[in-house]
């Protein structure tokens, strides 16, 4: 297993071409802003306030790279906007995120951020398409669980066993909490999976 709390920030990059050298492996988080991305990396790191660094102005809309070795790194993506600015935000999100999930050889498997309450916004289903299209294996973190009822659980549960199949090579997804810490073995083990195959 990799050790996770070993990671550290290394840059960010708002152009492909600020990007570091494209060797090694590494695993991209994306999600709505606000679907609890930043917490969820601070749960897998066991560091509280490191993707903060990601959420200080003029960083927000840049892709910031941290490094956990020489050779492995997770990426975290700029958070994808709220209703009100969709439609612009979504355009220039777009354009350095789909240059960079084509284009990025390093780049073994994206992590859908998705709140377990809203899942499969419209622009979640386009990264999904996206993922499809070029085969990238995606990982959906349906975060925030603690906040759902047992029943609620279950209907989020059946919804995704319905959707996809387990045996899938492209597509997996699991339950999270970055309150209570659950589900950040699972999480830890598919991009161990990945990072190392
Ligand atoms: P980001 O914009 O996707 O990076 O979202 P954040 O990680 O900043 O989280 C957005 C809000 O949701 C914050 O107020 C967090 O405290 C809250 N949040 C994130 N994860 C969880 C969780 O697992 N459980 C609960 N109850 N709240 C969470």
């Amino acid at each position: 297993m990799f050790h996770y709390q070993k990671i550290q920030f290394l840059t960010s990059a708002a152009l492909i071409s600020q990007c570091p050298e494209d060797t090694g492996a590494e695993v991209a988080f994306a999600g709505r802003s606000n679907a609890g991305k930043s917490s969820a990396i601070n749960t897998l790191t066991n560091i509280t306030g490191l993707a903060k660094t990601s959420k200080t102005p003029g960083r927000t809309q840049l892709l910031n790279f941290f490094s956990l070795d020489d050779t492995h790194r997770i990426v975290d993506l700029p958070g994808y906007g709220y209703a009100h600015t969709a439609s612009r935000n979504r355009q220039r999100w777009s354009k350095t995120i789909d240059a960079y999930l084509t284009t990025r050889k390093a780049l073994k498997g994206l992590v859908l951020v998705m709140d377990s309450r809203h899942p499969f916004k419209p622009f979640d289903e386009q990264v999904i398409e996206w993922c499809l299209s070029i085969e990238l294996p995606f990982h959906i973190l349906l975060t925030k669980v603690d906040k759902l009822k047992q029943k609620e659980v279950q209907q989020l549960k059946n919804q995704f066993t319905n959707r996809f199949d387990p045996d899938d090579p492209l597509a997996s997804w699991q339950l999270f909490s970055s309150l209570k810490k659950q589900g950040v073995d699972v999480l830890r083990q598919r991009l161990d999976a990945w990072l190392e195959p």
